[in-house]
């Protein structure tokens, strides 16, 4: 029987193909292939109904040796402690990769917030800081809302911060409401990061823009910011797809003008999901979801969610494409990311270029350290040069040593984690 996906073992055998690369000493491997520290806490509440429930809340934190950690707190009835603790080993090479001075942690509780009223989200909420309260902190440990959590969870869990502590640190937590300690620019952080590290992957291999034509999986928050950036470098995106709820699947709305995302938009619900019948309307071609993946294009952007390259569908990518830049985390399976490898194509990985929301939430940590917030252009201005400096680093490593580039990727992140770790006096 074949056993059931772990994702941390998955993250550490990434983490040991990069530590033999690297020829890390044993102590360093034993040190980094596992969270420095691990809270598992029991969150009760008063339910409406008057009843008592009990959740099971955790903290990860993989590594601190670079900065205070950061990484997001998830609700979700199937969590478990090891994808928590592989998405901490994660947060630890992306924070790392593009040289922010944070290490990686990650936390959850298991609930549904879809069968849970906002009085009970609140209770969990402040019962997950009580937990933790001593362990988290500006200076020690920041989260960030990820699957099923939002800006207003982020909110009570910092106002309960602040009681427990007597004192104002908005530094706490990230992802919060703009007006309310939140960065402006974070909502498009993650797909201008895309781009603006796919711009500079199309200089290296002398591709014009205005000659270049993308496909993109997903029309939500990363792919509607990486297709309007795209288009903003003179670029044509031929088509992107996203999930129809009614139809319990997903299809492909293609133009061969050029797809134009603001009127798709405008008739695109909460969840990024687009009419169908409203984009006939508007001369678009409604085609099955994979269509995504053959389109004669030079560049593939999946940016909707895990497992998407994969061994099958990788026979349908076409001679034409150059560049696949991941906006999703996690779309190519090892066993594709071969076939890419073989077939030359320059791959962008994900915890690189996807990196730019944790670069922005890191800038929203800043600005509330100091309490003086940037503007707009200034964040993106910012970002921009982190997200360049960050593909940089990792082309010219790829160049030097003839690495792919998720390896080059993978060498820089874990090289700087072991170092800060030696220079402390760890291992
Ligand atoms: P989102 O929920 O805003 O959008 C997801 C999009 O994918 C929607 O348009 C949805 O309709 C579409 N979709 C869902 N299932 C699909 C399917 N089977 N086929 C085609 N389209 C489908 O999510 P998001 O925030 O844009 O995140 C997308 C990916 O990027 C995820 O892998 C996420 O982990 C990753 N990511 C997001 C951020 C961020 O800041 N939002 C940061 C780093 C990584």
């Amino acid at each position: 029987m074949k056993s059931a996906f772990n994702p941390f073992e998955m993250a550490q055998a990434q983490f040991d193909k990069c530590a033999d690369i690297l020829e890390l000493d044993a102590a360093t491997r034993e040190l980094l292939r596992f969270p420095l520290r691990e809270y598992h806490f029991a969150i009760p509440v008063r339910m409406d109904d008057g009843s008592f429930r009990v959740f099971r809340g955790f903290r990860v934190q993989h590594n601190d040796a670079r900065g205070p950690s950061k990484g997001g707190i998830r609700f979700h009835p199937q969590e478990t402690v090891d994808t928590v603790r592989a998405l901490s080993m994660w947060m630890t090479w992306k924070c790392s990769v593009v040289d922010i001075p944070l290490g990686g942690a990650k936390g959850g509780v298991i609930c549904d917030p879809h069968n849970l009223s906002l009085r009970e989200q609140e209770q969990i909420c402040r019962g997950w800081v009580r937990q933790v309260a001593k362990n988290v902190g500006p200076t020690l440990d920041v989260p960030a809302p990820d699957v099923m959590t939002n800006p207003q969870h982020m909110l009570w869990m910092l106002d309960e911060f602040e009681v427990i502590h007597g004192s104002k640190n908005p530094g706490f937590i990230t992802g919060k409401p703009v007006g309310m300690g939140g960065s402006l620019g974070r909502t498009e952080a993650t797909g201008y990061g895309v781009i603006f590290t796919l711009r500079e992957a199309m200089k290296v291999l002398g591709m014009d823009p205005a000659k270049s034509l993308a496909s993109v999986q997903g029309f939500g928050n990363v792919s509607q910011y990486a297709i309007r950036g795209f288009l903003a470098l003179g670029g044509k995106v031929v088509g992107c797809s996203s999930w129809d709820q009614a139809d319990q699947t997903s299809y492909y709305f293609r133009k061969a003008t050029g797809i134009d995302p603001d009127e798709l938009i405008s008739i695109t619900d909460r969840f990024g999901g687009i009419n169908k019948e409203k984009a006939k309307g508007l001369g678009y071609e409604v085609l099955p979801g994979d269509a995504w993946i053959e389109q004669d294009v030079d560049i593939l952007i999946p940016a909707a969610l895990e497992n998407q390259i994969t061994g099958e569908t990788i026979k349908k990518v076409s001679m034409r494409v150059r560049v696949v830049a991941e906006g999703a985390n996690g779309p190519t399976t090892p066993d594709a990311d071969a076939e890419l490898k073989s077939r030359g194509i320059f791959v962008i990985p994900d915890f690189l270029a996807n990196a730019g929301g944790v670069t922005c939430s890191y800038f929203e940590q800043v600005q509330c350290n100091m309490n003086y917030f940037w503007t707009q252009p200034e964040v993106l201005q910012r970002l921009d040069e982190k997200m360049t400096s960050a593909f940089k680093s990792v082309y010219e490593l790829a160049q030097n040593r003839n690495l792919y580039m998720r390896d080059a990727a993978y060498v820089i992140s874990v090289s700087r984690v072991a170092k800060a770790c030696h220079d402390r006096g760890w291992v």
